[in-house]
């Protein structure tokens, strides 16, 4: 890291100490005060001055810790949680599953970074129920290709009939077995039993969405 003169004295003996930096912002979860780990201070060497001073860099990483901190992002805890819950082997085949660089992932897990806006919406997204879990499947298998007839919205806004629904559960019904690689077999036997009948599923569930 490149050290400054001391901005008081100007002093060129300039020294980097390795110290906690006390936020007033609170943690949205404890209620406690934010404290940022190993932030690097510069402070001048010059006894009768011993001024100390935040580097640009440290303060950019200061502010991105308590931004993290101090918003509902999921916890490290809570990302274990979603993740097991889901019919994935591994932290890799889930992070492959949702096009996410699985380093980074493990990173989220273990609590060395945070994950940013986005990616938390997502793993909110996957975990809030299994239609995402499938459409994302759904999408896997076709190679990701846009077919307006599996956005409801897109449907509803040009008036033509929504099929996703149909499309998964009806018509292609090794759809649900894709990517089954993905899923330990256990796992396999559980997720592939419907809890109800292909029948039900499209005219109670899907026809009411449609609606
Ligand atoms: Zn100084």
């Amino acid at each position: 890291m490149k050290t400054n003169r001391c901005p008081v004295c100007k002093g060129k003996e300039v020294e980097i100490i390795i110290k906690e930096y006390v936020s007033n912002k609170r943690d949205k979860e404890t209620n406690n005060q934010i404290i940022v780990p190993n932030v690097k201070v510069f402070k001048c060497k010059n006894d009768e001055c011993a001024h100390t001073w935040l580097p640009h860099q440290e303060e950019a990483k200061i502010k991105t810790y308590i931004k993290n901190r101090s918003r509902h992002c999921l916890t490290p805890g809570q990302i274990m949680e979603i993740r097991t819950s889901l019919p994935f082997r591994t932290k890799t085949e889930l992070a492959s599953f949702l096009n996410l660089n699985s380093k980074a992932f493990v990173k989220w897990e273990n609590g060395y970074t945070v994950q940013n806006d986005a990616y938390d919406l997502l793993l909110r997204l996957v975990a809030y129920n299994k239609d995402n879990l499938e459409f994302i499947k759904y999408l896997h298998k076709n190679n990701f290709k846009y077919n307006e007839c599996d956005y409801q919205f897109v449907c509803e806004s040009k008036k033509v009939k929504w099929n996703f629904a149909e499309a998964v559960y009806k018509k292609n019904k090794d759809t649900k077995l894709v990517l089954l690689d993905y899923i330990s077999k256990k796992q396999k036997e559980d997720y592939a039993k419907p809890t109800k009948t292909e029948e039900e599923y499209y005219q109670n569930d899907y026809d009411a969405k449609a609606a």
